[in-house]
């Protein structure tokens, strides 16, 4: 049985300003009431809306008590300074921000991030108190060669290795492959597992089965509330990162369910 709390996360890259944002949590809002989302029992939900609309979020869900996570879409490695433009881990942890993904695929490609700048971002999420969502995924090249495993798998080996087994145990893996981002296609749900499964394997390896027992792996990639059930079949994915369903919240509100329905079928929860 797993004691892993799924997870379901909404990454709104740039959509959603702070006016929009509103209306959308005011909906999620009506949406888990009506359906009497028992956020004890059931999925965590966290939103990671754009830098100018974590507050407005915030503060309305607050205001709904709603116990939905809010979290950023990246993070400085540098504490403060003379850095125009950047935002660090600090500033975020006292907007009450959970998690911060780090490494997404859109921001390695198009704000070219090597590892040695996720080592360090990581490093100041987890100092900071939050949680990091570290992106991991092969692209079709990768996937064509048959290297897809090693690829994510040493991806995360290569930004998470240093870490303590305190600090490895606080980390949030999304395995996101990149064909699968933003084009309606999704990994099959044995795809999935089997990435899942292989990061898990690493940790075990590397910290042993203490900590890879509570690090929770995502999958990432056109989930939406058709295959959602079918991907929470693998016993090692523990919930998802999602982008376009996320910005539709009736669509978010029913993956939630589905989770948490799948997770409880799955895990015996
Ligand atoms: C993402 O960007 O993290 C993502 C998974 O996007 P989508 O769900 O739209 O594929």
């Amino acid at each position: 049985m797993s004691r892993r709390t799924p997870l379901v996360a909404g990454n709104w890259k740039m959509n959603l300003d702070h006016v929009e944002a509103a209306g959308f949590v005011q909906r999620l809002s009506w949406l888990l009431h009506d359906a009497r989302y028992d956020y004890d029992s059931s999925a965590e939900i966290a939103i990671m809306p754009p830098y100018t609309s974590i507050r407005s979020v915030q503060v309305l869900l607050q205001a709904e008590r709603m116990r939905v996570k809010v979290g950023a879409q990246n993070v400085s490695a540098i504490s403060g300074g003379a850095f125009t433009g950047d935002i660090s881990a600090r500033m975020l942890q006292r907007l009450g921000c959970s998690y911060v993904i780090v490494g997404h695929s859109e921001r390695r490609k198009y704000h070219p991030e090597d590892d040695v700048d996720l080592v360090d971002k990581v490093r100041a999420v987890l100092a900071a108190g939050m949680q990091p969502i570290l992106c991991v995924g092969e692209s079709l090249s990768e996937r064509s060669q048959g290297i897809e495993l090693e690829y994510a798998v040493g991806q995360v080996s290569d930004v998470t290795r240093d870490l303590s087994d305190a600090e490895a145990s606080r980390l949030l893996i999304a395995y996101e492959p990149v064909w699968a981002i933003g084009g309606g296609m999704s990994a099959t749900p044995k795809t999935a597992q089997n990435a899942a499964a292989a990061i898990r394997q690493h940790f075990r390896d590397r910290y042993g089965e203490a900590v890879a027992g509570v690090v929770r792996i995502l999958y990432g990639g056109s989930v939406n509330s058709n295959n959602a059930e079918s991907l929470m079949q693998g016993a090692d994915v523990d919930g998802f990162l999602i982008g376009g369903a996320a910005l539709k919240p009736d669509e978010f509100a029913k993956i939630a369910g589905i989770v948490t329905l799948a997770a409880v079928a799955r895990d015996g929860r």
